[in-house]
């Protein structure tokens, strides 16, 4: 199987879902949380996760297109919340592109000036 796609497995943001280890939460609903990346790349770096253990946007379907559309109107809104006028979401798919948890997750950074083309 390609490592774009590995099955679905448990991840450590399903333990923070669970309330197993702790997270530094922003926000959170019936659909999804939000909290701190541990790792921060700029002054603000959230995380927006479904509660649904979708590996990501690949693993995604018809099905979930309330869902995914849920995430990004969060991340907009954390953004707000955190009072950002320029930031960007980023969304790994697969190890190639840099994702290392398999669990969805929007990141949202701000509060730097951000370059193009990223990294
Ligand atoms: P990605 O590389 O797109 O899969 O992003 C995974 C992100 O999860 C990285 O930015 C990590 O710093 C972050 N991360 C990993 N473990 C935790 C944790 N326990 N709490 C918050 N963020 C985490």
């Amino acid at each position: 199987m390609a490592s774009s796609t590995p099955p679905a497995a448990d991840t450590i943001f399903g333990r923070i879902l669970r309330g197993e280890i702790p997270c530094d939460q922003v926000h959170a609903d019936d659909l999804c949380l939000a909290f701190r990346d541990v790792n921060p790349q700029a002054p603000v770096h959230v995380l927006v996760i479904p509660r649904e253990p979708l590996v990501n946007l690949n693993a995604a379907g018809e099905e979930h297109e309330a869902l995914l559309g849920h995430l990004l109107l969060v991340a907009a809104r954390v953004a707000r919340q955190e009072g950002l006028k320029g930031w960007r979401t980023v969304i790994n798919n697969g190890a190639e592109a840099g994702q290392t948890v398999f669990h969805l997750h929007v990141h949202v950074i701000g509060g730097r000036p951000l370059h193009w083309p990223p990294g």
